[in-house]
Parts: structure tokens; sequence; C-alpha cells
């Protein structure tokens, strides 16, 4: 089995406690990914030191020298949507499809990003002084965190060191403790590029024994964190201590209200699709339909059919339109919270079973699952499943579905289905998300902003243009030209 390590200061190095654990594909657990490094807090001291060292040359290069360089590897990583989408396929259990799809959204969201290396734009204003400019100019934070989940491999770290490095920031990279390979390939190809030594380290291990090293550490200047809410709120304390910028991007109850829509076959396509995509391992799934009463019969039963039509199955097996969730731990998680809706009276109407036999032995397969008869106060109505299961609220009418939509901690992504303009204002103005979308499913873009409110998110939006504004602070200058 192959022993990986950190990349720190240039060099690929062990921990240094020489520990390591092991992982195996999610689908397949045959199939050992490799042996990892559990990183500890010198070894986090030792990429903050790295990256602060490196920082000097790094901010002061020409940018769009900065740019050549991460041209370079958006090159790289071009040539290898293929190679990297297997690798993050047998890591992490999306279908292949889904996966060489995401790497390929990372090859598009980079060539944006680079562009922005020549756009750090400023201002100048008048003086109120005679022979006096002055101007406002924008400058790297410093070093910064890259502290990633699992569900999105290659996609998040890359929303976060591309648009870090194109600001000059150098970087600190810890990736999901169960994909630390994507984290690899990923570093690899920076490595490949001739990202200078220090620009960008990697250390891998467990958040809950190094994350307070990282986010504590008084070298970081900002950190950009997508994961849960519980860990953001951590980060956030942590990095208060010592004034460090953070950019979080955590968890979603998002959900789809359907009122007044008279294509409920698109409707109910928008919302499955939304919904298991990566088998509703994403922070914008829609996990809640929320349907007036008057058409809830008729949307229950296309979702039904939907539901019911998905084929579960290994990343790598071409009708496979699920895959397996990422571990044990989650999958039990997610059977728990279908167990509780039996308890507290809703009805599974579609799926509710772990998958047994075959290849279904050698990972946690879970059936596309539907819930109906959900009251908006029920478990599965109010917490974050992470997994294939949607579940369905009926409300009396728009108003009083909207309340339900905005009745949550979270405030990421959510949805409307309608013709009615009035309702479509209404629900633009009052709905409380970061991202609102109105009659399709939850699924952003690769050029705009992303983020949320509330327990959702933190911070600058990602993504788009806003980016910039987490990775740079403001210096302002004035001059006197005839002193
Ligand atoms: P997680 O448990 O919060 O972990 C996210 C990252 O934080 C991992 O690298 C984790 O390391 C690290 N971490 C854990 N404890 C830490 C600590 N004390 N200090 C610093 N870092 C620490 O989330 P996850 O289970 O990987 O991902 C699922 C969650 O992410 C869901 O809630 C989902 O909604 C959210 N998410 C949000 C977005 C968004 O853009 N809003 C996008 C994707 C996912 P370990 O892996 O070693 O524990």
């Amino acid at each position: 089995m192959e022993q990986y390590a950190n990349f720190i200061d240039g060099a690929w190095v062990a921990p240094s406690g020489g520990e390591y654990y092991q992982l195996c594909n999610p689908g397949n657990k045959d199939d050992a990914l490799g042996s990892f490094p559990l990183s500890r807090a010198p070894d986090v001291d030792k990429a903050v030191t790295a990256a602060r060292t490196a920082f000097a040359a790094w901010a002061a290069m020409l940018p769009d020298q900065r740019a050549n360089c991460v041209y370079a590897f958006i090159d790289l990583l071009d040539k290898n949507v293929r190679k990297l989408g297997e690798v993050l396929c047998r890591e992490q259990g999306k279908t292949l499809g889904e996966s060489v799809g995401e790497v390929a959204r990372g090859v598009k969201e980079c060539r944006y990003i680079v562009g922005e290396a020549t756009r750090l734009e400023g201002m100048s204003l008048p003086s109120e002084r005679p022979n006096v400019t002055n101007a406002v100019v924008r400058v790297p934070i410093g070093v910064v965190a890259a502290i990633t989940p699992w569900n999105f491999p290659v996609l998040t770290p890359i929303r976060k060191i591309i648009p870090a490095l194109v600001a000059g920031c150098t970087v600190v990279f810890k990736p999901s403790y169960d994909t630390p390979l994507c984290g690899i390939e990923l570093t690899r190809l920076l490595e490949q590029a001739g990202i200078p030594k220090g620009v960008v380290n990697l250390v891998i291990g467990r958040g809950s024994v190094m994350g307070d090293a990282i986010s504590g550490h008084p070298g970081i200047a900002g950190i950009s964190f997508t994961g849960s809410t519980a860990v953001g709120r951590r980060i956030n304390e942590k990095a208060a201590s010592h004034f460090a910028k953070i950019q979080l991007e955590m968890g979603g109850k998002n959900p789809a209200l359907v009122a007044d829509f008279s294509n409920l076959e698109f409707a109910a396509s928008q919302i499955c699709g939304a919904a298991f995509a990566n088998a509703g391992q994403r922070c914008t799934a829609v996990s809640r339909v929320v349907v007036v009463e008057s058409q809830a019969d008729a949307l229950e039963k296309l979702l039904a059919e939907k539901v019911a039509a998905y084929t579960i199955g290994y990343g790598m097996d071409k009708d496979a339109q699920i895959g397996p969730v990422i571990n044990e731990k989650a999958g039990k998680d997610i059977m728990g919270y279908i167990e509780s809706a039996r308890r507290e009276g809703a009805t599974v109407a579609v799926g509710g079973n772990r998958l047994t036999g075959g290849i279904y032995d050698k990972g946690f397969y879970i059936e596309a699952t539907l819930i109906t008869n959900v009251t908006p106060t029920m478990t599965v109505a109010v917490d974050e499943i992470f997994g294939p299961v949607l579940v369905v609220i009926r409300v009396k009418d728009f108003a009083e579905g909207l309340r339900v939509c905005n009745d949550t901690r979270y405030g990421l992504a959510t949805c409307v289905f309608t013709d009615r303009r009035e309702y479509i204002f209404d629900f633009m103005q009052r709905a409380e998300a970061g991202m609102v979308h109105i009659n399709h499913g939850s699924s952003s873009e690769s050029f705009m902003p992303f983020g949320g409110v509330k327990d959702s998110g933190l911070g600058n939006f990602g993504i788009g243009s806003t980016n910039k504004d987490f990775f740079t602070t403001w210096k302002v200058i004035y001059t006197q030209f005839k002193p």
C-alpha cells in the first residue's frame, strides 16, 4: 500500500510524529487507497512558517507572472480531467460522470479566477489638499488556510487555493481526512506547474487533532473554510483570538417551495436532480419540498416515480446514478434519520433501506428515499441529513410555505416553483438564503458568487468576483506631488 506524505516548503515530508492512517474506497472496501499522514501541531507550524517565508516574494511578483504560474496549473488540470476524475470516484464514491464533471468544472472556474490577477482593481479619489493624489489599492492578506470537506474534494480546494494564489497569498491546505488523495493529486499538479516552494503547503490529518493549530495560528491571516456549521463555529472562535479573517461556507437545509406551478413534471425532475446528485451529499442539496395542499398529491406521485427509478451502484459502474455514501458513520447517521421519521409519524414512501448483496456489501449504499407526511418540526425537516433523502411538507398556501422555508437556522440555497409573478417577487425579497433559484433546482454556476446567511455562511461569498474581497485587503496611499 502506497504511503503518502505532506508537502511543506516544496518537499514531500513525513509527519513529525511518524503516524499514518489507512483509507479504502467507500464503494469497495477491498480497494485500498493508501496510507496517509496523521499530522499534528508541529507539522502545521512548519507549513505556516514556509508559507510566511514564501509570502513576500510571491506577493511582490507581477500579477501577470503570478497568473502565468496558475495558467500552467490549469493546463495540467485540463489534461488530467479524466485521471483525476477516476481518483475522485475511487476516493469519494460519486459516480464517474459526476467525478469527471467536478474536475471539468474546476478547470472552468480556474479559467475565470486566474483573470482576477490582472483585475485587482482599487480606487482613486480626489484629495481635499492641493497637489495630492489619493489611491486605495488591494494587497494580499498573507498566509491563508484552506480547510475543505470531503464532498467536493477537487472543486472546493480549487475555489480556495487558486484565488488565494492569484491575489498574492500563500496557502496552508488541509483536505478532509476522508479525501486526502485528491488533495495530494492537486498539490502534485501545482508542484509540476512550477509554483515556487512554500507557496502552497499541504498538511494531512484529523481536523479534531490539528484543526485548532491551524485556525489558532498567529501566522495565519485568513481561514477559508467549507464544512459543517459546528466546525465553522469552532474555527470562528479560534480565528477571532488572533483577528484572522474568515470565510465560512457551512451547512444547509435547503427548501423547494412549489405553489401554483403548472409544470409539475419539470419541478419534480429539477427537485430530484438537486436532491440526489452526489447521493444528496451537497451543501446546496434540496432536502425539503414544501408544497401547497392543492398540488401535493400530484407532485408526490411524480416525485415517488422518479425517486424509485434511481439506480444505486458503484461509482465506476456506467449504470450507477447514485453512488455509496462517504463512510460507515455517515451511513448509520442517515439511517438513523430515516428511522426517526418513522418514529415521529412520517411515511417512508419510497426507499428507506440500506442495500445489501454483491457490491453493496463492500460499501454503504442507501436507496434513494422519499419521506411524506412530514411536519416542519420533525427531525428530518430540521436537521441537515446529507444523504439521499428528500422530505415533503404540505402547507395551506404560498404565505405559509414561505414561512416554513425560512423557519430554519440555515440560509444557503432556496428554490421556488411558481407561475405567479407576485409570488416570485415576494420570494426573491423575503427568502432568507444566500442563493435563490426561481423555477429551477439549486444548481450554482461557475462564475457566480456562492455563499449563505444565518448558520450557513459568514464572510465574503466565494467563487465569483466577490472572492477577491476575502483574499485581499485595502491599503490607502496619499501622495504629495509638489511638497
Ligand atoms: P466537517 O466535519 O465540518 O469538516 C470540514 C473540514 O474541517 C475537514 O477538513 C475537517 O477535517 C476539518 N475540521 C474538523 N474539525 C476541525 C477543527 N476543529 N478545526 C479546523 N478544521 C477542522 O465537514 P464535512 O463532514 O467534511 O463536510 C460536510 C459538511 O460540509 C456539511 O455540513 C455540508 O453542508 C458542508 N458543506 C458546505 C458547503 C458550502 O459551500 N456551504 C459546501 C460543501 C459542504 P477532518 O476531515 O479531518 O475531520
